[in-house]
């Protein structure tokens, strides 16, 4: 076996084989299975809380200084073997090498140096007398083991994500990553056994029926925090509904794009190109729902549908290829049937993509879908693949009516050269995020999360510190 394969669980600091079902881990440009990996028992999941468990009074305990020296470590340590994490993503998940090497894994090392900075701003409150001779304060204390649930389309960011702020914050974690992209976080394991104490992070790999709910539904597990979908956000509630665990979802999209007619179309095809088809569209922020002005319609179908056509789309390694596959047989035939459905309809066109690729593995062509109407499946349902409808709009109104016309609301965007109406729809848009003029832009300073059914809870900022910390009143009587 390729020796950067790290396929062992993390429990207390010790690497263990897992004792579970084996899941074979795939290749989704070709099918191939690379490896196999045995999932955590039962057992194993109790022996990574009780660890993480074992671990939290003394690390819950250390300075943010001492934290952040640690966290820099790590950032230090991914951005030294960058090619190797980029290799096993890119193969794990299909995603281009290049994009894997440059834009994710420098931002997963980003993650960790913001959270190593920002945990020592995080303070309570010396909040003064409201009682004449008594003296309040506000503490802000970390809450304990922190169960994290990771999803399959960015698995080492997601890993990042979820950890960063809740070991800064001075919480213990036990993270289980999707069973079918565990490579890069078990991976990540490696370097947290050589720079943390035993037990502050803890992984186990496995399904969600096997290994995901037996670990949420421990007692000594006091947040759950979860990427994924919204089907899986609900269960997740179900269960901490039991014990009242704090929850922190960030569940589906279905981002809506409002291109004005006087928008820059060259950067308004450009923008909708990349994001609308960055990692094969697996993505929740994903420009993929567009409502397009009466004037700029025609051209923005024409001239999206060329550049789309051109997206270069094959295996990871190979030169100047833009997009992967998607990442299973089960997710392509899904994507495959949404284009299907929608197209069988008279009043949608698929103007360029819409079949299966031609090559070996889960390929699926960059597809533009036009004339598509806001009741339409392919307008409210989330794709996740490499698919983008467009709907015309007369009124601004039913611009911004439409794009909040949806059980989503995680990511947003606004094109339009006049500022005021930018900044007006930015305002009325029920969405986590709205860009103007862009699109899908994160930086690890500013919050990501949802609204409505995409979840609630922030990944990233200090609002995420604040999440896996639990704000607390001490109240002094001094004589
Ligand atoms: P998924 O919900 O199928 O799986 C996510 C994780 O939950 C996996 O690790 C899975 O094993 C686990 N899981 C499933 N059932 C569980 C259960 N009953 N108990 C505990 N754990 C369980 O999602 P996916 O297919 O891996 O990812 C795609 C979804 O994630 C999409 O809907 C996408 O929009 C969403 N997503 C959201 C964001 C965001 O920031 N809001 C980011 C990325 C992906």
């Amino acid at each position: 076996m390729d020796k950067t394969m790290h396929t062992k669980l993390l429990i207390g600091g010790d690497f263990v084989a897992g004792q579970g079902d084996i899941e074979d881990i795939l290749n989704p440009a070709t099918g191939d299975v690379v490896v196999k990996v045995a999932e955590a028992s039962l057992d194993q999941v109790q022996a990574a809380v009780a660890a993480a468990q074992k671990a939290f009074p003394v690390w819950g305990k250390t300075t943010p200084r001492d934290r952040a020296t640690l966290l820099l470590r790590l950032a230090d340590a991914i951005e030294a073997r960058a090619t190797e994490f980029a290799r096993l993503e890119s193969l794990n998940c299909g995603k281009p090498y290049l994009a894997a090497l440059n834009d994710e894994i420098p931002a997963v090392a980003d993650v960790f140096r913001f959270f190593a900075g920002a945990c020592r701003t995080q303070h309570g409150q010396l909040a003064g007398e409201y009682l004449p001779g008594f003296t309040s304060m506000v503490r802000r204390d970390p809450l304990g083991v922190v169960a994290s649930i990771a999803p399959w389309n960015y698995p080492l960011m997601m890993a990042a994500w979820k950890i960063a702020p809740a070991i800064a914050a001075g919480n213990t974690v036990v993270i289980k990553p999707s069973e079918q992209t565990p490579l890069t976080t078990l991976k990540l394991g490696e370097l947290i056994a050589e720079i943390f104490p035993a037990g502050v992070v803890n992984i186990v790999t496995g399904r969600g029926d096997t290994v995901g709910s037996p670990l949420i539904s421990q007692p000594a597990v006091r947040m759950i925090s979860i990427t994924g979908d919204v089907s899986t956000g609900q269960k997740i509630l179900e269960s901490a509904s039991k014990s009242l665990k704090r929850t922190h979802l960030e569940l589906g999209g279905k981002a809506p794009v409002i291109v004005f007619d006087d928008a820059d179309l060259e950067a308004v095809v450009e923008g909708i190109r990349t994001f609308g088809f960055y990692n094969a569209g697996q993505d929740c922020t994903a420009a993929c729902r567009i409502y397009a002005g009466p004037k700029i319609y025609e051209k923005l179908v024409a001239d999206l549908s060329s550049a789309v056509s051109s997206i270069k789309m094959g295996e990871q390694h190979l030169e100047g290829v833009e997009m992967g596959p998607l990442i299973s047989e089960r997710q392509r035939s899904r994507v495959a049937s949404f284009v299907e459905r929608a197209a069988s309809q008279n009043h949608i066109e698929v103007t360029t993509g819409g079949k299966l690729g031609n090559s070996r593995g889960f390929f699926f062509e960059p597809t533009v879908i036009a004339g598509a109407r806001q009741e339409d499946e392919i307008v409210r349902r989330e794709v996740f693949g490499p698919v983008v409808s467009v709907t015309r709009f007369d009124q601004v109104d039913d611009a911004v009516n439409w794009a909040n016309d949806s059980e989503y609301g995680l990511a947003s965007s606004v094109w339009t050269r006049d500022v005021n109406k930018a900044m007006k729809v930015a305002a009325e848009l029920q969405y986590g995020c709205t860009w103007i003029n862009t699109h899908f832009m994160l930086v690890s300073e500013m919050p990501h999360g949802g609204m409505k059914r995409s979840g609630y809870g922030k990944d990233m900022s200090v609002y995420a510190l604040e999440d896996y910390t639990c704000v607390r009143h001490v109240m002094a009587k001094f004589e």
